[in-house]
């Protein structure tokens, strides 16, 4: 059996309102929902989800009644979801998009996601994202979705992509193993998981999803050089400059994040106006405070930052539009988070949303249970 996430850290037409998706060849039409006055953004928000079950970990599912409602709100809210090759494709050249773009993405290829999710897709007419661990399908384990599944799904309008061969904590080298084995064999991972599926379904996005999240600077570099769109667990909207970070943001939501109006408040954020970040190291053997500095193109109110299990935490102006955020105690042994909000400026009830990931080993070094 693969791991199974713990902690859940854990895509305009102007004038058409069905958008034609070439998948594996196909042209296929999807409801991209009703289209709003066109709007002049460059940004979008990625949604992430596990399992959809009324059984499954709390920390990795949503009930099929609280998935139904999220789809729901997207259609009274008039989002537009999109498959996510449209919103890379807007976001990469610099094309406006539709205000309130929403991406569907689901992790791991779960059987109930077959059961419970697909149907409810279909029947909103929404088009989503699959990030499919190959090695799970390949030895049909119980409780993921089958290669002739994931097909009729592509047909449906999922878009299949990668989430390594055997779903690995990216980051944990083997014992003995040197930086350029560990680099080789992770490589190895994701060449092998996007060779089957290229194989089986033809799809070849080199777009892939970190398992739980997890990357360092080291690998977020590789991941680029090897040609691929990373997709990361950590909180906040999106646009071309995330997007090209090696860890696009995506909100992932479970049974602790299914609140209507958080959901709104996410679905509907914007991306923090980044103009430079400089933080300290994302992995850390010690107790540690980490520092996040982040210089912004323009302050609309007031930024504030929270940090996991620690609630709300020091943001400090160090100079026009620059801040520094750091925790008051240290961050905890495993992932964490420092979320970070700002109001948008004229559009009440809507924000800002960036978060930024922390890995913490135990002080000796060692690696953390899952
Ligand atoms: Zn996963």
């Amino acid at each position: 059996m693969i791991p199974i996430p713990k902690t859940g850290d854990y895509m305009v037409m102007q004038c058409l309102s069905a958008l034609l998706v070439l998948v594996n060849g196909l042209l296929i039409a999807v409801n991209s929902g009703p289209v709003q006055a066109q709007g002049d953004v460059r940004h979008g928000v990625i949604l992430q989800y596990h399992h959809v079950s009324d059984s499954a970990p709390a920390s990795t599912r949503v009930t099929p009644k609280a998935f139904r409602r999220h789809m729901e709100i997207l259609k009274e809210d008039g989002f537009n979801v999109w498959p996510l090759a449209r919103l890379v494709a807007f976001l990469q050249q610099d094309k406006a998009l539709p205000d309130k773009t929403v991406v569907i993405t689901i992790d791991d290829a779960y059987l109930d996601v077959y059961q419970n999710a697909a149907p409810i897709l279909n029947e909103f007419g929404y088009p989503f994202t699959l990030f499919v661990s190959t090695d799970p399908v390949d030895q049909k384990l119980r409780g993921f979705m089958s290669w002739d599944q994931l097909r009729e799904l592509q047909k449906q309008g999922a878009q299949l992509a990668n989430h390594t061969q055997s779903h690995l904590h990216l980051l944990r080298k083997l014992e003995g193993e040197s930086e350029s084995e560990w680099l080789a064999r992770i490589e190895g991972e994701l060449k092998q998981s996007e060779a089957r599926i290229a194989e089986e379904t033809g799809a070849n996005w080199k777009y892939f999803a970190y398992p739980y999240g997890e990357v360092n600077e080291r690998l977020l570099k590789k991941i680029q050089e090897w040609g691929f769109l990373g997709f990361g667990q950590q909180s906040g909207a999106v646009d071309k400059a995330l997007l090209n970070s090696g860890i696009a943001p995506r909100f992932p939501f479970n049974e602790h994040y299914v609140d209507e109006k958080a959901f709104r408040l996410k679905a509907a954020s914007l991306p923090l106006p980044i103009a430079k970040e400089s933080s300290e190291p994302i992995v850390w053997s010690k107790p540690a405070k980490p520092q996040l500095k982040l210089t912004l193109t323009a302050v609309n109110g007031a930024l504030t930052c929270f940090a996991s299990d620690q609630g709300e935490i020091n943001v400090v102006k160090t100079a026009d539009k620059e801040f520094t955020i750091q925790s008051d105690t240290a961050i905890p042994v495993g992932r964490s988070r420092y979320n970070c909000t700002m109001p948008v400026a004229g559009q009440q009830g809507r924000y800002h949303w960036y978060s930024k990931t922390w890995i913490r080993k135990r002080d000796d070094g060692s690696w953390y249970r899952e």
